[in-house]
């Protein structure tokens, strides 16, 4: 049974086998992509390249303190959603005192459908902030999130699914140039089920769609960015 795409993918980052093997099965079970870690090190590299929809952290891990992990993102400006796992009231008092940015904590031992049930509500609360601001535009080219609509100097556009959440992702971050692996991590969610080159065949699609209107510019060797001609 593969993911559902849309979900996402989940960075489980324990260093309790039994507890990392119980969230796989049931965040994979939901139609989740799972990764995990169980060093705090490993768990930050991959929080950065990855680019998972929600990070399930543990607080307690070798080499590197869950805590230590959010902070050191949210300094870098990442608001991935993060959801604290905690062994003790201590904990609990620390992840929320020191204002870490955590989305969430749960308290071990927990019921894996609980964890289940607060990662679907992290992952939806980030969806909703970020297409809560209405139509986005570049130039000639708007594009509304709620009703999905398209249009490049004033005509509609029809566009696919995937072709419209990759130019509103595009859009949304204009300016930023992102890799095939992040756009495949941040639009198609789950990584693993298509190749780098389906990127570049839904890039080609939607600049022919948007004709002279398209804001997307090939960065050589790295990727692909929207913004307007300097
Ligand atoms: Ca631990």
């Amino acid at each position: 049974m593969s993911p559902d795409p849309v979900k996402g993918l989940i960075l489980v980052v324990e260093d309790e086998r039994a507890i990392s093997d119980l969230l796989r099965l049931y965040l994979s079970r939901e139609g989740f992509g799972v990764q995990v870690e169980s060093d705090g090190l490993a768990g930050l590299s991959a929080a950065r390249t990855l680019h998972p929809a929600a990070i399930i952290l543990d607080v307690g891990l070798p080499s590197m303190d869950g805590t230590e992990i959010c902070r050191k993102l949210r300094a870098e400006s990442n608001w991935t959603p993060v959801l604290f796992c905690t062994a003790r009231d201590d904990e609990v008092d620390r992840v929320v005192g020191l204002e870490l940015g955590a989305d969430d904590y749960i308290t071990k031992p927990f019921s894996p459908r609980e964890v289940v049930a607060r990662v679907k509500a992290v992952v939806r609360r980030a969806v909703q902030a970020a297409s809560s601001e209405g139509p986005l535009n570049l130039g000639e080219v708007i594009v509304d999130p709620v009703t999905r609509r398209v249009t490049a100097g004033g005509n509609p556009v029809q566009l696919t699914a995937t072709e419209f959440d990759l130019l509103e992702h595009l859009i949304t971050n204009q300016g930023r140039v992102f890799s095939r692996d992040q756009l495949l991590s941040e639009v198609w969610g789950y990584a693993a089920i298509v190749g780098t080159r389906t990127v570049d065949v839904h890039v080609a699609q939607v600049r022919t769609k948007l004709g002279d209107y398209s804001p997307i510019r090939t960065v050589r060797g790295v990727g692909y960015s929207a913004e307007l001609e300097p």
